[in-house]
C-alpha cells in the first residue's frame, strides 16, 4: 500500500491553547498524531512510504481563491511586521464581520485573519508550508491510482483539510486536501465522488463542489446541531446551480454506534454507486472512534468500514483527516486500511 506523507506538517505545530465550547483546551492537531499513525502503519508489510511530488499550482487555484492563497501564503510574516510578533508566535483570528452586514475589505492583516477564518485556528511561521505539502500528497496520492500504479493508496495529511472552504480555513484546515485530490482527478478526465467519513461535516469540501456536478460530495457525521461545525452538515443542504442534489449529508445522533453508523454507511455507498464514478476520493477522518467523543465507533468497526469501502470496487484515495485521540489513533486508521486491503 502506498503511503504519501511529507516532513514539512512538524513545522505547524500550535502550542497556544485552543478555545473551543467557551473553554481553552491544548491542541489536539499535533504532530504526534502523523507519528502514530506512521508507526502502526509500518506494522504492516505492504506498507512502502514516499514523498509526494511538487503540487500543480493550478490545481490549487482551482480549489482555493487567489486572494486567500496569498493571504495564507504571507499571512504570519505580515503579522510579525505589523504587531511585532516574533517568528515563533502563533497569529490568532480575533474579529470578524457580523452576518448578513455589508462589509468592507481591511488590508489589515489583523482583520485579514478574521475575513478569512470561521474559527480560532492559529497560523504559524510553518503553516503554509506544512499545507501545501500535506495538499502534494493528496495529489500525488490521486496522481499514483488514475496512473494505475495502485488499486488504493493514502495521504497521510496534515494538517488535515475538509473544513478549508474556496476562501477560507477553520477547523484545524488551511487547505482543502481532499477536494485537491478531486480536482486533479476530475482535470484527468474522471468522474469523481468525496467520501467523507470523518466524525465533522465536510463543510469546506460541500463548499467548494456546491455548484458543481462533476463530483458528487456524500458526508457522514455526528449532527450539526450539537456538534462541530454546526453551521453546516444537514441533509437540507444538496448542493445549488448545476451542482443541485450533488451534495449530500447523512447525519447521525451524537453517541451513534455502529450498529446505527453502518446504516448511514449503506445509504452512502449506494449514493455513491448510482453516481458511478470512476474514482472514490475518502475523507479518512477516525475520530468517529468513541475516544474522541462525537460518534460511537469501537476497535473493529474500522475494520469494517475499510471492508465496505473497498465494496465499491472503485480506484480509491484515502486522504487523513481527523482522529485525535492518540491512543487509538494509529491503530483505527491502520484496521481500516487492513480491512480496505484484504477485501479489494
Ligand atoms: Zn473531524
Amino acid at each position: 500500500m502506498l503511503v504519501f506523507c511529507s516532513d514539512a506538517h512538524r513545522a505547524h505545530n500550535p502550542v497556544q491553547p485552543h478555545l473551543f465550547g467557551g473553554e481553552h483546551l491544548p491542541p489536539k492537531e499535533v504532530p504526534e498524531r502523523v507519528e502514530r499513525i506512521l508507526n502502526a502503519l509500518k506494522e504492516m508489510d505492504s506498507t512502502q512510504v514516499r514523498g509526494p511530488e511538487t503540487l500543480d499550482s493550478e490545481i490549487l487555484s482551482s480549489v482555493h481563491s487567489l486572494d486567500y492563497l496569498g493571504f495564507l501564503e504571507h499571512a504570519h510574516a505580515r503579522w510579525c511586521d505589523q504587531t511585532g510578533g516574533d517568528i515563533s508566535d502563533e497569529a490568532m483570528p480575533f474579529v470578524r464581520p457580523a452576518v448578513g452586514q455589508p462589509f468592507g475589505h481591511p488590508t489589515s492583516v489583523l482583520a485579514q485573519l478574521g475575513r478569512y477564518s470561521n474559527d480560532s485556528d492559529p497560523i504559524l511561521s510553518g503553516t503554509w508550508q506544512a499545507a501545501l505539502e500535506a495538499a502534494a500528497c493528496a495529489a500525488s496520492a490521486a496522481r499514483s491510482v488514475l496512473e494505475g500504479e495502485s488499486h488504493m493508496a493514502y495521504a497521510l495529511t496534515r494538517p488535515p483539510g475538509h473544513h478549508a472552504g474556496p476562501d477560507f480555513f477553520g477547523g484545524y484546515c488551511y487547505l482543502n486536501n481532499t477536494a485537491i485530490a478531486a480536482e486533479l482527478s476530475v482535470r484527468q478526465g474522471a468522474r469523481v465522488v468525496t467520501l467523507d467519513v470523518d466524525t465533522h461535516a465536510g463543510n469546506g469540501t460541500q463548499a467548494i463542489f456546491w455548484s458543481r456536478k462533476d463530483v458528487m460530495c456524500v458526508s457522514i457525521h455526528g449532527d450539526p446541531n450539537t456538534e462541530y461545525p454546526f453551521f453546516q452538515g444537514y441533509s437540507n443542504e444538496i448542493g445549488g446551480g448545476e451542482g443541485l442534489g450533488y451534495n449530500h449529508n447523512l447525519p447521525l445522533p451524537t453517541g451513534s454506534d455502529w450498529d446505527s453508523y453502518s446504516r448511514r454507511l449503506e445509504e452512502a455507498c449506494q449514493l455513491v454507486t448510482n453516481f458511478g464514478p470512476d474514482l472514490i476520493v475518502v475523507a479518512l477522518g477516525v475520530d468517529t472512534a468513541i475516544e474522541d467523543g462525537v460518534l460511537g465507533l469501537k476497535g473493529d468497526d474500522f475494520r469494517l468500514l475499510g471492508t465496505r469501502l473497498a465494496k465499491l470496487g472503485k480506484p480509491t484515495v484515502l486522504v487523513q483527516e481527523g482522529g485525535y485521540d492518540l491512543t487509538v489513533l494509529g491503530k483505527n486508521v491502520a484496521a481500516t486500511i487492513e480491512g480496505f486491503e484484504q477485501s479489494a
